[in-house]
C-alpha cells in the first residue's frame, strides 16, 4: 500500500465506524498562544475536549499536518539521528468527544491493525499507564494480548526512560493517561521494548498512541476533570507506512523516495545513504508546509524556527556540494507527492519557492565565510584536544554570518563537540546592553536637536534576539 492509500484506508475505516472525517487544520494554531505549531491531531479539537465548543458530531477522524520543532514536543534534534522522527509529519487520528471511551478505542485500533492492515499480532507490543488496570484488562483479557507484551509505564518524571504514558499537549491543556502500540521491527535492529533500558533504540517503534482525555491541566499544574471523558489518538502516517511497506526507517517509504532523489539531484550528492539527504527530505516538507500556511522566515517566534530549519537544510546541501540556492527546487517534487492530499501546498507552490529562494540567497551570501571560520576553529580544537566550542565564536557566527546557535551546535555535534552556550548567552547579553547604552546616549544627544528625528534601528533587532534566547531556553 502506498502511503496515500494508507491515509485513505485509515479515514475510511473510521468513517465506517460513524466518525466524521475532518480536514487537517493549519500548522499555525488558531488563536492558541500556548502553542508554537500544531503538534497533534487533537489541537483543533482542544476546545471541544474542554467543553467550550460543541460540534455536530461526537466522533471525528483526520489526517493532521504536524510540526514538532519547538515547544513541548520538539524533534528537530532527532532528525537525521533516528529512523522514526520528522520535523513535519502527518498524524492520523480518531477522536471521541464524550462518546466512546477506553474499550472501543482499543478495539478499533486493534481491528484496524490486525484485521484490516493484517499486521502479525505477535509483533505488536502495548504499553498502558501504570495505574490503569482497566486498560490493562481490556488488552490482556478482551483483546488477548499476552501479558508479557503489555507493559505498565508511569509518568517517569525524572526517570532515565523516554516513554511516558501520560500525554499532554503542552504545559497546560487537555491531557490524560494513554496506551500505546509498538511494532517490533526485528532483532537485527538495536533496541529494547518500551520501558527497558534500551528503549531508545529503533527496534520497537511506537506507532499509535491512544489518549484517554480526562483532565485539563492549568498553569499551576493542577488537573481539573474534563466535562466528559474523551478519546484522542495519533498514529504517524510515515511510521505505519514503514511497517506496511516492510521497511524499517520512515525515510524508506514511497513518499520519501522521490524527495531523497530530488535532494540528491539538486546537490550532486553521490552517496544515496547520506543522512544529509534524509534531513533535506525532512526539512523541505516542514519548510514548504509552514510557508504554505503563512509562516515566513524571520527573527522571532515561528518565523525564526522556520529560518533555523531552512538554514540547517542549506548547510546539509552545502555539505553535499551545493554552492547556490538549490533547496527551493525540491518544492515541485514535494507538490507531486503531496499536493493532492493538501491542495494549499499545490496552490502555494510558487510563493513557497519564492520565499525559500530569497532566504537561500540571503544565507548563501554569508555561509562560505561562516563555514570557513567554523572549520578553522574546529581544526584548531582538534589540535589542542578541546571538546567545547568557543561561545564567543558561536556568537560571532550568529551575529555576523547568520548562523543560528542550533546550526553551529548541529555541526559540532557531528564531531561530538558541544557549544559553550553560557558564553554565547553572555556575549549576546553584553551586546544587548552595549546597544541599549548606545541607544540612551543617542536619545540624550538628541534632546536639543531640532532637526528630523534620528531613527535607531538596532534596538528592534536586539529585542528580537532576546526573544530568540527565550526560544532556546524552552527548547
Ligand atoms: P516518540 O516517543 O517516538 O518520540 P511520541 O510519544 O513523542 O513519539 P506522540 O506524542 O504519542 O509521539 O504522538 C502520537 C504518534 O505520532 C506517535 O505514536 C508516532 O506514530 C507519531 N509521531 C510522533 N512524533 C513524531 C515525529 N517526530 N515524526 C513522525 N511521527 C511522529
Ligand atoms: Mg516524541
Ligand atoms: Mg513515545
Ligand atoms: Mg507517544
Amino acid at each position: 500500500m502506498k502511503s496515500s492509500e494508507i491515509r485513505q484506508a485509515f479515514l475510511d475505516f473510521f468513517a465506517s465506524k460513524g466518525h466524521q472525517v475532518v480536514a487537517s487544520s493549519s500548522l499555525v494554531p488558531h488563536e492558541d498562544p500556548t502553542l508554537l505549531f500544531t503538534n497533534a491531531g487533537m489541537n483543533q479539537f482542544k476546545d471541544v475536549f474542554l467543553g467550550f465548543d460543541k460540534r455536530s458530531y461526537t466522533r471525528a477522524a483526520s489526517s493532521q499536518k504536524c510540526v514538532r520543532a519547538g515547544g513541548k514536543h520538539n524533534d528537530l534534534e532527532n532528525v537525521g539521528y533516528t529512523a522514526r522522527h520528522h520535523t513535519f509529519f502527518e498524524m492520523l487520528g480518531n477522536f471521541s468527544f464524550g462518546d466512546y471511551f477506553k474499550r472501543d478505542a482499543i478495539k478499533y485500533a486493534w481491528e484496524l491493525l490486525v484485521d484490516v492492515f493484517k499486521l502479525p499480532a505477535d509483533k505488536l507490543w502495548v504499553t498502558v499507564y501504570a495505574e490503569d488496570d482497566e486498560a490493562y484488562d481490556i488488552w490482556t483479557k478482551e483483546i488477548g494480548v499476552p501479558q508479557d507484551r503489555v507493559i505498565r509505564i508511569g509518568d517517569n518524571k525524572g526517570a532515565r526512560y523516554a516513554s511516558d504514558n501520560f500525554w499532554m499537549m503542552g504545559d497546560t491543556g487537555p491531557c490524560g493517561p494513554c496506551t500505546e502500540i509498538f511494532y517490533d521491527h526485528g532483532e537485527h535492529i538495536w533496541g529494547g521494548p518500551p520501558g527497558s533500558e534500551d528503549e531508545d533504540g529503533d527496534r520497537y517503534i511506537e506507532i499509535w498512541n491512544n489518549v484517554f482525555m480526562q483532565f485539563n491541566r492549568d498553569e499551576a499544574g493542577i488537573m481539573h476533570p474534563l466535562p466528559k471523558p474523551s478519546v484522542d489518538t495519533g498514529m504517524g502516517l510515515e511510521r505505519i507506512s514503514a511497517v506496511l511497506q516492510h521497511v524499517h526507517a520512515n525515510y524508506e517509504i514511497d513518499l520519501f523516495q522521490a524527495l531523497i532523489a530530488a535532494a540528491a539531484r539538486e546537490t550532486s550528492g553521490a552517496d544515496m545513504d547520506s543522512p544529509s539527504l534524509r534531513v533535506l527530505a525532512d526539512h523541505i516538507r516542514a519548510c514548504s508546509f509552514l510557508i504554505a500556511d503563512g509562516v515566513i522566515p524571520g527573527n522571532e517566534g515561528r518565523g525564526y524556527v522556520l529560518r533555523r530549519i531552512i538554514r540547517r537544510a542549506i548547510r546539509h546541501g552545502w555539505k553535499l556540494g551545493a554552492r547556490s540556492a538549490f533547496f527551493h527546487k525540491m518544492v515541485p517534487d514535494l507538490v507531486t507527492e503531496m499536493g493532492a492530499a493538501y491542495p494549499e501546498l499545490a496552490s502555494g507552490k510558487q510563493r513557497v519557492m519564492d520565499v525559500l529562494k530569497q532566504e537561500e540567497d540571503r544565507f548563501f551570501a554569508t555561509i562560505e565565510h561562516g563555514m570557513a571560520i567554523l572549520e578553522a576553529e574546529l581544526e584548531l580544537m582538534e589540535k589542542t584536544g578541546v571538546m567545547q566550542f568557543n561561545g564567543e565564536t558561536a556568537f560571532k557566527l550568529h551575529d555576523t554570518y547568520g548562523f543560528p546557535l542550533d546550526l553551529t551546535a548541529d555541526i559540532c555535534r557531528e564531531r561530538q563537540i558541544v557549544v559553550d552556550s553560557a558564553a554565547f548567552d553572555a556575549a549576546m547579553t553584553r551586546q544587548k546592553e552595549q546597544a541599549r547604552a548606545a541607544g540612551k546616549f543617542k536619545m540624550a544627544a538628541n534632546l536639543d536637536y531640532d532637526g528630523p528625528a534620528t531613527t535607531f534601528h538596532g534596538y528592534e533587532t536586539l529585542e528580537a534576539k532576546g526573544n530568540i534566547l527565550a526560544l532556546y531556553k524552552d527548547g
